[in-house]
């Protein structure tokens, strides 16, 4: 395999990136001058040197000499809800539209409707022992917001059967974002009016 091809095999792995796009991206990258090629590797090489999972919402930050991200270390904001969502991207995009000024956990995916290993996807173990700290800190609700898709409306299920046994002892709502979003839709793409929606009319 020549480098060219082996750029565009990884270039396909990305999220979303189809063998054209890839190979869009290739010929970008060969009409550029060097530098930018070395540049670009040498940022790739090092982004895992800065960049590490916040130690209460497990999304990825930079900042080598903290342990949890910006939104968990603001006391500002509100205790009383926690937003589960199954991406960072996902979170990037509500906290964007500056209509949620509660706490955040990333799942880090969802669970596979026919997945006989729940827990081997994704950070449930994580995520109860973060609602069972939350509790002592004030949390009311906790608000699901999974894609609508049949492995989103699976992971759901899942979420609140895991955490009924401290949500039923501590009257903890659990909530599901409304899904003003269209079957299919990830939260990840929707607009702020839509995230607006989703929030008022979570159920
Ligand atoms: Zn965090």
């Amino acid at each position: 395999m020549s480098s060219l091809e082996k750029v565009i095999e990884l270039f396909k792995r990305f999220p979303g990136i189809g063998p054209r796009q890839a190979q869009r991206f290739v010929y970008f990258l060969l009409a550029m001058p060097p530098g930018f090629r070395k540049e670009l590797a040498g940022a790739i090489a090092s982004i895992g040197n800065d960049a590490k999972r916040c130690l209460e919402c497990g999304r990825f930050f930079s900042g080598s000499k903290h342990t949890h991200c910006s939104i968990c270390s603001d006391s500002a904001r509100s205790a009383e809800q926690l937003l589960v969502v199954a991406k960072d991207i996902d979170l990037a995009n509500v906290e964007r539209s500056g209509l949620y000024s509660g706490r955040y956990f990333v799942l880090r995916g969802t669970i596979p409707v026919l997945s006989k290993e729940p827990n081997k996807y994704i950070a449930t173990g994580a995520l109860k022992k973060l609602v069972e700290a939350r509790v002592e800190k004030g949390l009311r609700e906790i608000i699901l917001a999974f894609p609508a898709n049949p492995d989103g409306e699976h992971t759901e299920r899942e979420i609140r059967g895991l955490l009924s046994p401290i949500t039923d002892k501590n009257n903890i709502i659990v909530s599901a974002l409304g899904r003003g979003l269209s079957t299919g839709a990830e939260l990840e793409y929707v607009d702020r009016d839509t995230i607006r929606g989703a929030l008022q009319n979570r159920s």
